[in-house]
């Protein structure tokens, strides 16, 4: 007997995230935090990709975006120093959703908490150990040293997881030089805004608006709100920086000098912070009874995506860990969240590197690659295409059997389903993150085999307008584990479909 099913060693948004999957498949895990308060440096500005449509999937989107208190972004988003613009298009591949990082950990934690688990704030994992059946946490906690037994435990305990060294796992990659901080500050009454949105600075002369290039780096000037500056600098530096200080006005100051040679006059800061990039990847996600999540799995070197590739590695981890704990995993089920999530993790790196080819070269070369790039978007093809592939709505986990159906490992289509009761659709089927068997076609047949897991999957029937498939089979997460062409044999659909229920759902 353990004292928890499922530690999570940090209560960041992957870790908070797994918390909720867990809480709605029927785990209480606990999270251990070492923080004693919820964080206070600024991070992330939003969410973007597919974990919105998961989001929505679960019926929890409404929630997400009532916390947002900035106008909803353009539809356009960075790209390695140029620009994926999808103002051209009535549906944007890429969704985005400004909520500065506290506001997305609130509510995170709420939704958690109401879902059962228990958050211990104030409580350092110090080591772990693992037997063959159970895990163990030694814990610092307001009172003392304490051990934790658990079944599982997931370590969300960021980029320099302790938990990812204390197992073992490497974590391989590189770090880049460049130092990125941005500012957001009050107009000093020496600085004028000139109608072109250059700033006329009294003693020293013209800074111009959009990026200026130096030999020590760039600087960015912009405003989006009057009386409200928006500035950034981009510097090779040496320095390792962790995330958690936060950057100072002195520190922004010294930046803007060294690549500018002079100052500008600041006014009052609303909100400063500083990031890097780095590009690594663990070779592993699990070591026996202990897998690793969010940045403690990868760190991308670009913005805008790592909270995207963190969540939704929980979304695919929890249903499975679910699984074990209720008893009904198949064998092998667990080392499937190493190879879907460490392949959607090497499809996340491959673009944001592809971006750090494009944003830092600096000769003519490097310009004329920009350039082609951002002729090339203009086509509605490839401007989809690189949307998807940043939202990460691509991502298809690869297949065991080539002969399985083309949707197979996909994201599940959000169809409209017109049924006995009233008309739904398949993000309204899996608000309860249970797998479903959906039957497009009358197919009595295929519905009779799947009652026979019908303890642990729900059967729905459903007419949809030209449908891609007779019956599809979906996991938790929203990836299709089994579908069925059109008109498919009885014979061929009953024998796959078993075999895709067995796999996935258990004997
Ligand atoms: C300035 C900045 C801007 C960013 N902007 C964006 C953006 O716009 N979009 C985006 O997607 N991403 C952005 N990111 C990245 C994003 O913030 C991270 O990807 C995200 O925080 C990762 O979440 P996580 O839960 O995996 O790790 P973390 O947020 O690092 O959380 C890990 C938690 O584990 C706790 N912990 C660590 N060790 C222990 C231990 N031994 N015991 C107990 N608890 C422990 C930590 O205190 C922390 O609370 C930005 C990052 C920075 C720094």
């Amino acid at each position: 007997m353990t004292d928890t099913d499922v530690i999570i060693v940090g209560a960041g948004p992957t870790g908070l995230m797994l918390a909720g999957e867990l809480g709605l498949a029927g785990v209480r895990p606990l999270v251990l935090e070492r923080h004693p308060q919820a964080r206070e440096t600024p991070k992330a500005h939003g969410l973007a990709g597919q974990i919105l449509q998961l989001l929505r999937y679960r019926g929890a989107l409404a929630r997400f975006e009532a916390a947002t208190t900035d106008p909803m972004p353009a539809p356009r988003f960075p790209f390695g120093g140029v620009h994926l613009d999808f103002t051209q298009l009535t549906d944007s591949p890429l969704q985005a959703l400004p909520l500065p990082q506290q506001g997305l950990e609130r509510v995170l934690e709420e939704r958690a908490s109401e879902l059962g688990a228990e958050i211990r704030r104030g409580h350092e994992v110090l080591g772990v150990r693992q037997d063959e059946a159970t895990v163990t946490a030694e814990v610092r906690g307001p009172d003392g040293v304490y051990e934790v037994t658990a079944r599982y435990l997931v370590g969300c305990d960021g980029p320099r997881s302790r938990v990812r060294e204390l197992v073992g796992i490497e974590f391989p990659g590189v770090t880049y030089p460049e130092v990125n901080r941005v500012a957001m500050v009050t107009l000093p009454d020496s600085v004028t805004m000139l109608d072109n949105g250059d700033l006329e600075v009294a003693g020293f002369g013209t800074v111009s608006a959009g990026f200026t290039r130096t030999d020590r780096g760039v600087l960015g000037v912009g405003s989006l709100t009057p009386g409200v500056l928006f500035l950034s600098t981009v510097e090779d530096e040496p320095t390792e920086y962790d995330d958690d200080v936060p950057m100072t006005m002195d520190e922004f100051q010294a930046s803007v000098r060294r690549v500018l040679g002079a100052d500008i006059p600041l006014g009052d800061p609303i909100r400063l912070s500083r990031f890097t990039f780095k590009a690594r990847h663990v070779d592993r996600y699990r070591a026996g009874r202990i897998m690793v999540a969010g940045d403690a799995a990868h760190l991308l070197p670009a913005t805008g995506v790592a909270l995207n590739a963190g969540m939704l590695d929980t979304v695919n981890l929890a249903w499975k860990l679910a699984a074990e704990i209720h008893g009904w995993a198949p064998e092998g089920l667990l080392d499937t969240y190493h190879d879907e999530r460490h392949f959607a993790g090497a499809r996340a790196l491959l673009q944001t590197q592809a971006q750090v080819a494009l944003r830092r070269g600096q000769d003519p070369a490097a310009e004329a690659l920009r350039a082609v790039f951002q002729e090339l978007l203009v086509d509605e093809q490839p401007l989809r295409r690189m949307g998807a592939l940043v939202a990460g709505s691509d991502i298809r986990y690869p297949r065991t059997d080539p002969d399985e159906h083309a949707l197979t490992g996909a994201f599940a289509p959000d169809l409209t389903l017109h049924t006995d009761e009233g008309t739904t659709s398949v993000a309204e089927l899996l608000h309860t993150a249970r797998p479903v068997f959906l039957d497009l076609a009358e197919r009595a047949d295929l519905r009779e085999i799947a009652r026979e897991w019908a303890d642990r999957i729900d059967i729905r029937q459903g007419k949809t307008g030209d449908r891609p498939a007779d019956a599809v089979l979906i996991r938790p997460d929203a990836h299709i584990a089994w579908a069925a062409t059109i008109d498919e044999s009885a014979e061929t659909a009953a024998r796959t479909l078993r075999a895709a229920l067995s796999r996935w759902f258990g004997a």
